[in-house]
């Protein structure tokens, strides 16, 4: 199966960039028919609503929730996308639907869709409050979890395009984790099975984008969701939606993402009790920070009256500005950045700095300067 023309077939078109909140999910919502079991499972804490959609008869359930952190999407998408295909009436949605019940909470974070941050409205990171649940839609979550009784959660993210692969500076697409569930990091038969799937879903991938999927790294935190419900003995996998080259509205990250929920979905289907698969899992490289979305070098700067050349950096941030996402460059290091990449690069060749005041970049500062071969930078990027 070409997994690149069954997501043409099923992406939903309605759905695009980065902000995606309950205005852009609802109507989908509301035009499922009989197949799926729409529930408005409770409020966030400013009062919207939080939906669970159930589709499927099979007996391996498994539990998918995107959009826990506001401002990361890119899931939500791909999420919908599946399940334009679960509500088709293909083979593949019969095959998928007899074999699974799947409970899906596409937006836990509706608050934080809305205004987009990663917290919700109280400033919490839901993603911090797996044990406490001081928060009603960490709470919402836990409920779900223990009324359903997943054979598999699937816990999906976005992840900044700061990352890339540690083996060959490429951009880290896709990574993937089966999380810790003690200190030690200990693999168990349940981390053993979000691992085995992890390294179909990594098979398939890379297909379609070799060598830009990453593994995240498996620090112990209990607080996390992951980290708390592999301890709780349901295998769990976090999916991270990354960078893909000029794909700063990851349309086509979320193509992966969809890939990666069909490939895990099938292999589950087919051969879920035999493998160990813990090589291959060890042998997708790990993210490692190692990109910025600027970086301008051999740039002259006056430096406390003494002229050096240098290199800075500059990362966009997403600010949302009268209800539009604006992708605004601001500087935010300056050295060697040795180890760094930017996603866009320019060599000054020694041409020196001026942002209309000074000769040096400060850090926090806009991203708009001169150089004094007539190039003009707005924005991070060159402005002909
Ligand atoms: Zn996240």
């Amino acid at each position: 199966m070409n997994l690149s023309v069954l997501f043409n077939q099923y992406k939903e078109q309605s759905l695009f960039g980065r902000y995606i909140t309950l205005l852009e999910i609802e109507p989908l919502i509301n035009q499922y028919g009989k197949k799926t079991a729409v529930q408005n499972i409770g409020k966030s804490v400013l009062g919207k609503p939080i939906y669970q959609l159930e589709l499927g008869t099979g007996k391996t359930k498994i539990f998918i929730w995107s959009q826990m952190h506001g401002n990361e999407s890119t899931t939500t998408k791909a999420l919908f996308d599946f399940l334009n295909l679960l509500n088709s009436n293909s083979e593949i949605a019969k095959t998928l639907l007899r074999k699974f019940t799947f409970c899906c909470l596409p937006i836990v974070n509706p608050d934080g869709a809305t205004l987009y941050t990663r917290e919700n409205a109280n400033k919490v990171d839901l993603n911090r409050d797996s044990q406490t649940l001081t928060q009603p839609e960490s709470q919402l979550l836990r409920e779900v979890f223990e009324r359903f009784k997943p054979q598999y959660c699937f816990n999906l993210h976005d992840q900044r395009t700061i990352f890339g692969l540690e083996n060959n500076h490429n951009t880290a697409t896709v990574s993937f984790l089966s999380p810790a569930y003690n200190e030690a990091r200990e693999i168990n038969d349940v981390r053993m099975k979000a691992i085995n799937v992890i390294s179909a879903m990594n098979d398939t991938l890379q297909q379609y984008i070799p060598q830009h999927i990453g593994r995240f790294e498996d620090s112990f935190n209990i607080n996390c969701i992951g980290d708390t419900f592999q301890s709780l003995n349901t295998p769990t996998v976090l999916f991270e939606a990354g960078h893909f080259p000029e794909d700063y509205h990851r349309e086509e990250t979320r193509k992966y993402i969809f890939m990666a929920l069909v490939a895990g979905c099938q292999f589950l289907s087919e051969s879920e009790s035999v493998s160990n698969r813990l090589l291959d899992y060890l042998n997708i490289p790990q993210n490692k920070v190692c990109f910025y979305d600027f970086v301008y070098k051999n740039v002259k700067i006056n430096y406390d009256n003494t002229e050096i050349i240098t290199n800075f950096a500059a990362q966009y941030k997403e600010e949302l500005v009268d209800g539009q996402l604006c992708f605004n460059a601001y500087i935010v290091d300056i050295g060697d950045l040795e180890g760094f990449t930017g996603h866009y690069e320019y060599d000054a060749q020694k041409a020196m700095y001026w942002d209309g005041r000074q000769n040096v970049p400060q850090l926090g500062q806009k991203a708009n300067f001169t150089l004094t071969n007539n190039v003009k930078i707005v924005n991070g990027l060159i402005k002909i």
